[in-house]
């Protein structure tokens, strides 16, 4: 075989041996024979290319996969009898050999150490000491570990390989699996891993509040009109979805980084009381993670999706009961004032509900009636969230009735309502006009559209219409908007309907 000739591939620059990770974009001819033989052939054409003169020997073929279209074969550069941590070759060739892709991850002779008077081991430390370090590195105590294998080996940092120990532990309560590397001269622990972390991360909550899990907010009220510690059985066990595998709070959807005294659980434990300063965290990261999961489910994934980066989060910001989005941060902040707001689900969501309309159509509600109308599509994402936890009647159209506890104007307790009989006539156009009073007119609108037709394509063509909205909008242009998105999502199918609903809370003109 000749090797490939420069510009007939592509490459993937290496960054500490100049040699290529990856090369693609060609596709030698077609070969009988068996194909290890051929993908040597291969390497020892390219040995220049890939940096393999003087080791070729030492790089063993470890395994074959065989895909439906193709075979790939993976081999392991040692050195002085053992193996290099990450430095393997792999060659991938259709059935017919040829060849189309190679990764290439070894070491190339000049980087690797040399041979010592085994007198003067590199490996200073025992197998035994290794092990205990290791087993230290997971666990103070070493409580229900076992060690289930100690190996030798290089392990590359920067450019060198260092000698070193990899250790694997099993863990029960809590259950982990860690591979652990250890330095063998200094004992240094080098990196550690859990294999089932990102299985494991789990939180508790409240989904979306006490009152909805117990149906009940008479008995979450004390005597003295303070609310009481709400029972065990109302929180739920969730796992944790998207999380980076910090220790923090922090995923591709949401971050807790702007909270003061950011809670850390390197094992994805966030298993909090609603007492304990963690919990308010754990609540903002499920809620919020799981209302962009349901955006995805309703299409806006891809290139359609709606936030670019993770929304970023203080879940007690302030000590005063209320709470915002700011879109100059782009950030949402929880207060603490009385029942803490991130300790309701339905609260969150109301917020969450500004980035939304923030996200894409930025700085919404810069008029009355669009400030209004940001209030009104809060309060309706978070009952449309929720409606199906709930079985009273009442409470179905209440949000955040865990967040009002101690409130006596609304029977549930809640922060609003979604159904309540007002129309545009009751708009309050006062200088000091509040928006969420005006925004109850929207979200009562917004209801009808749900109750008409059903959460999906309520929420669908609602979230749809905002596209084409800007900062200053107005009801009557939002609606039209809701009946341009039914005519592009369902050809119209909801046309008739929805104007009447409009007509029949004052809002229009909607042709
Ligand atoms: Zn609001």
């Amino acid at each position: 075989m000749t090797p490939m000739k420069q510009g007939r591939y592509k490459a993937v620059a290496g960054y500490y041996y100049k040699t290529p990770k990856e090369i693609w974009g060609f596709r030698t001819k077609a070969a009988r024979g068996r194909p290890a033989n051929r993908a040597r052939d291969f390497l020892k054409a390219n040995r220049d290319l890939f940096g393999l003169a003087g080791i070729s020997s030492r790089i063993k073929l470890q395994r074959k996969i065989e895909s439906l279209g193709a075979r790939h074969l993976i081999f392991q550069q040692s050195h002085l009898g053992l193996r290099i941590h990450r430095a393997y070759v792999t060659v991938h060739m259709d059935l017919k050999n040829r060849i189309y892709m190679a990764k290439n991850r070894a070491v190339p002779a000049e980087f690797l150490p040399p041979k010592l008077d085994p007198k003067k081991s590199k490996f200073l430390l025992t197998r035994e000491r290794a092990r205990r370090r290791a087993i230290r590195s997971v666990s103070r105590g070493g409580k229900n570990c076992r060690v289930l294998d100690v190996e030798k080996l290089w392990y590359p940092e920067e450019k060198f390989l260092r000698p070193a120990f990899r250790v694997r532990i099993h863990r029960l309560q809590p259950y982990e699996d860690w591979i652990v590397y250890i330095d063998a001269r200094k004992g240094k622990l080098l990196n550690k891993y859990d294999n089932l972390a990102m299985r494991r991360a789990m939180a508790r909550v409240f989904d979306p509040n006490p009152v909805v899990a117990l149906n009940d907010w008479k008995s979450l009220l004390s005597e003295d009109g303070k609310p009481k510690r709400p029972p065990a059985d109302v929180y739920r066990t969730v796992t944790l979805r998207n999380l980076k595998g910090t220790g923090y709070l922090e995923g591709a959807h949401v971050t807790t980084c702007r909270t003061r005294n950011r809670i850390k659980r390197p094992d994805l434990r966030f298993d909090f009381e609603s007492t304990e300063a963690g919990f308010d965290e754990a609540m903002v990261y499920f809620h919020i993670d799981r209302a962009v999961e349901y955006l995805k489910s309703l299409g806006y994934r891809g290139k359609r999706a709606i936030f670019e980066k993770a929304i970023e989060i203080n879940a007690h910001g302030t000590r005063k009961d209320n709470s915002w989005y700011s879109p100059g941060l782009k950030r949402l902040t929880f207060g603490t004032g009385g029942v803490d707001d991130a300790e309701d689900a339905e609260t969150i969501l109301h917020e969450f509900g500004h980035a939304l309309q923030d996200a894409i159509c930025p700085d919404f509600g810069q008029s009355p009636e669009a400030a209004a109308m940001g209030e009104g599509f809060g309060d309706y994402f978070a009952a449309s969230f929720f409606e199906e936890y709930k079985t009273d009647k009442e409470l179905r159209v209440s949000i955040s009735s865990w967040d009002q506890i101690t409130d006596k104007e609304f029977e549930p307790p809640c922060l609003r309502r979604v159904n309540l009989p007002m129309t545009f006539e009751n708009f309050d156009n006062a200088e000091d006009a509040d928006e969420h009073q005006n925004g109850k007119i929207w979200s009562a609108t917004l209801w009808d559209v749900r109750e008409r037709f059903g959460r999906d394509i309520a929420d669908r063509i609602i979230i749809e219409s905002h596209f084409q909205l800007d900062g200053f909008t107005k009801f009557a242009r939002a609606a039209r908007a809701i009946i341009d998105a039914d005519r592009n999502l369902y050809r119209g199918r909801h046309v008739v309907a929805l104007r009447r609903i409009f007509h029949a809370r004052g809002i229009g003109p909607v042709e």
